[in-house]
């Protein structure tokens, strides 16, 4: 029984990297990315060391970390989705999402299901059906899983059926944002993801980046729709600018239109048809291209 448990995680493990390295996962990544979910939860649910919270459900590769490590994950965890849902303003109700929790014991259907491992890719929200959160296990030992940044990506989602776009430089400089405030206000852990010194530094960090090529490359994604085509490739150069200018940028609209409207905007994402810059300059009384001249400003940058 022991044998065959292990023998389950280690090809998980082994199918998730076969499928991360052929060509025909690029092909459809979609689809594969979902087999990997799919195969890596299953593991879990049947060999993965599990600890239940009141809020929370997690699940971590077996025999990888310790009971201390798990518990104190878990801890945080807990705490961390009631203070997002006190920020956010609602609350985890799994029948909000129209697909059931296919493999997850009943019981838990009313917990914010995570998923602790290494064999998943990255920190993420799989959305394709019932949500479940994957965390990137390896972070644990520099306490920096960015289980605060996930968590608000899944109590913003709402059910697929969505309209329009979430367009990502809203979804990411979000996500990020409140992590920051919520380890500042109510304790908690950051990931610094990308950015280094959470809200407090993330305008200084994102000036330094307009000094780049790559940063500056960056900024007619702000605001706007689409995104640079190597943010999941190029994690160095693309992805660390655009998650830190989304960051300041979210950070600006926060302080400036008041965290009801930029959540309204989150949310009204899968509710009414319509374009991001659409929706901004409904909910704000400015276009998206305003907004971002006078963010610039604000943090000190005057394009040449
Ligand atoms: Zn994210």
């Amino acid at each position: 029984m022991q044998r065959a448990k292990k023998r389950a995680i280690i090809s998980a493990v082994a199918l998730a990297a076969a499928l991360g390295q052929t060509p025909g996962s690029r092909r459809n990544p979609a689809t594969s990315e979902r087999a990997i979910e799919s195969n890596v939860m299953y593991a879990l649910l049947s060999t993965g060391d599990r600890v239940e919270t009141e809020r929370a459900v997690l699940w971590f590769d077996r025999g990888a970390t310790t009971p201390e490590q798990r518990n104190g994950l878990a801890e945080r965890v807990n705490k961390g989705i009631a203070d997002l849902e006190q920020f956010i303003g609602v609350r985890f109700d799994s029948s909000r999402f129209p697909i059931p929790p296919t493999g997850l014991p009943a019981d838990f259907a009313q917990k914010v299901p995570y998923f602790v491992t290494d064999a998943a890719g990255i920190s993420h929200l799989d959305h394709f059906g019932h949500p479940r959160l994957f965390l990137l296990l390896r972070r644990l030992s520099t306490d920096s899983i960015p289980y605060l940044h996930e968590t608000v990506h899944l109590l913003l989602f709402q059910t697929p059926s969505q309209q329009g776009r979430l367009e990502s430089w809203l979804a990411e400089g979000t996500a990020s944002y409140i992590e920051d405030y919520i380890v500042e206000h109510a304790g908690g852990q950051r990931s610094g993801l990308f950015s280094k010194n959470g809200n407090a530094g993330v305008d200084a960090e994102a000036l330094a980046y307009l000094n780049t090529e790559d940063g500056r490359s960056i900024v007619p994604f702000i605001g706007a729709h689409g995104e640079p085509s190597a943010l999941r490739s190029d994690r160095a150069n693309i992805a660390a600018p655009f998650y830190v200018l989304s960051q300041s940028f979210c950070k600006y609209l926060f302080e400036t239109i008041g965290r009801s409207k930029m959540l309204k905007l989150n949310t009204a994402m899968w509710e009414e048809p319509g374009t991001t810059e659409e929706k901004l300059e409904a909910i704000s009384g400015k276009s998206s291209e305003v907004w971002r001249k006078e963010w610039l400003q604000s943090i000190g940058y005057t394009p040449n």
